[in-house]
């Protein structure tokens, strides 16, 4: 197989999660790093789980994560239809060949009586394999004769199974290699004879997506660990059809926060955390917000995706896009479980906010910033402004408002606030040193330095002599750098706040 080509072959059943989306993502890191070709294959066999807005939310949430297709139904190439339904012909010639050689065979077992003897099973504390052991006693065209099973395929009811293993093989064992778990060896004595096509003339997802991966020349096949049980089952199909297997991996699954358990849809409402990349309409009534909606960045988002399973081997964690493409290794996928933290999603989109441009943050949000804090903002200062706030947000949708709290002042919180200080006649002098000596147009590291020597002086501690000031700029006790909301404030505000502020402990003094 000369190209690399993978894929991501979702069902269509209900919305794209996270799980779906860490192995669409991984399979475009793995094929853009090799120089390859990233394919959406929807595998839409199962008519009865179809969900008719589940293939736009996968498109669209791969869209919004810029994990672009090269094939995909709305941009097909040379390999298509890329939808399964629409590829309904080509299996069925497979499915024939695959009876003319024996390798597989037509089965007339009435669903009730197959579910009876399942039951009967259970209770003896036993599973109910179809398999070689009891092919020939079960009603399908080995134990019938060749009339009894033309009267049956005329009825049109039928399936038709896989024969996974013939009592006379020479192999009873099948050893594979999977990228991630290394070498697996099955018994093939513990195999089903798997239904590959369905009586609704549709094949089932194993006949499908065999046939689909070799048609579409696909070189990968990397997709959850959840598909594992069923590697056995393809390996015999490719060898049953003659053809070259691609490289299997098997990802690992995703853990509940609490770290125990696979991660299930439920688990969205249950931990009060969005398991959807992008919103999802449920019904009329009922719908899930998504990552997109709660404001996470892109690259954050995809980027805490990535690590759910993966390490790039360094102390390194924060990429973007193009930077996992060009880290991404196979060999780094992890074998155990990983736990979804999303504390973690957070952590990742806040230090994604700290790399964008100030200045495109200025493009977006100094107009928003302005029209609420205009008159106490000293213009020029915007850029500090917003640098100062990004570092101090989870969410690019929050800088209006954190950039107005921490210039914000507010009397009473201000009178509320100073009982939580020392406060004393050396304060007040202090605090009235701060006042003449900002109004003298003193470089900032200047007035930093003076107000220091001036603690000393009067023998206040850093910590109380740097807590009433704030509290007489901002009404607060603690927050971002104080000398940097002294720069971007301007000396009118600073002056009126300052005046208020002494006001009010006056006032406090002399009523003690
Ligand atoms: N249609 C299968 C799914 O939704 C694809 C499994 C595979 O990638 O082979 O999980």
């Amino acid at each position: 197989m000369s190209k690399v080509r993978l894929r991501f072959a979702p069902s269509p059943t209900g919305p794209l999660h996270i799980g779906g989306l860490r192995t669409a993502l991984y399979n475009y890191l793995i094929a853009k790093r090799l120089d390859g070709s990233f394919i959406l294959r929807i595998e839409d066999t199962d008519q009865k789980r179809f969900n008719k807005n589940a293939e736009k939310h996968i498109l669209d949430s791969l869209l919004w994560c810029k994990i672009l297709p090269d094939e995909s139904p709305i941009s097909p190439g040379k390999f298509g239809p890329y939808r399964q339904s629409e590829r309904k012909e080509i299996y069925k010639n497979y499915v024939d060949k695959l009876i003319d050689q024996g390798k597989a065979y037509y089965a007339f077992d009435d669903v009730e009586e197959l579910n009876l003897l399942r039951k009967a099973h259970e209770k003896k504390g036993e599973t109910f394999i179809y398999n070689w052991e009891n092919r020939k006693d079960l009603k399908n065209s080995i134990s019938l004769s060749d009339k009894e099973t033309k009267v049956n395929l005329d009825n049109e009811n039928y399936v038709i199974r896989f024969n996974s293993f013939q009592e006379k093989s020479e192999n009873e064992f099948i050893v594979f290699h999977d990228e991630i778990r290394g070498e697996i060896k099955v018994d093939l004595k513990l195999l089903d004879d798997k239904i590959i096509f369905k009586n609704d003339g549709m094949p089932t997802y194993h006949l499908a997506n065999v046939v689909d991966d070799h048609l579409m020349e696909i070189s990968h096949v990397v997709r959850g660990e959840e598909w594992l049980p069923s590697l056995a089952l393809h390996h015999l199909l490719y060898e049953a059809f003659n053809w070259e297997k691609p490289i299997f991996a098997h990802l690992p699954l995703i853990l509940k926060p609490t770290g125990k358990g696979k991660l299930s849809k439920r688990d969205g409402e249950k931990f009060g955390i969005p398991v959807y990349p992008i919103e999802w309409q449920e019904n009329k009534n009922l719908s899930y917000l998504g990552f997109r909606e709660i404001g996470f960045e892109i690259d954050a988002f995809v980027n805490f995706i990535s690590m759910i399973g993966w390490n790039p081997g360094t102390e390194d964690e924060i990429f973007s896009l193009k930077e996992l493409v060009n880290n991404f290794d196979i060999k780094r996928i992890i074998k155990s479980g990983a736990k979804y933290d999303y504390e973690k999603a957070k952590w990742f989109n806040l230090e994604h906010l700290k790399r964008i441009e100030t200045e495109s943050l200025k493009v977006e949000f100094s107009n928003l910033i302005l029209d609420r804090i205009d008159n106490f903002l000293n213009t020029n200062k915007i850029n500090k402004l917003i640098e100062l706030t990004k570092e101090r947000i989870n969410f690019k949708n929050d800088l209006v408002d954190e950039a107005c709290h921490i210039l914000d002042y507010d009397s009473n919180k201000m009178k509320e606030n100073l009982s939580k200080i020392n406060l004393n006649e050396d304060i007040i002098k202090l605090i009235n040193f701060f006042k003449n000596t900002v109004g003298n147009e003193i470089e900032l590291n200047n007035l930093k330095e003076d107000y220091f020597n001036e603690m000393k002086n009067l023998n206040i501690k850093v910590g109380d002599g740097m807590k009433s000031l704030r509290l007489c700029l901002t009404s607060q006790l603690n927050g971002a750098d104080l000398f940097k909301i002294i720069d971007i404030l301007n000396k009118k505000t600073i002056n009126t706040r300052l005046e208020n502020s002494l006001k009010i402990m006056y006032d406090k003094i002399r009523n003690n």
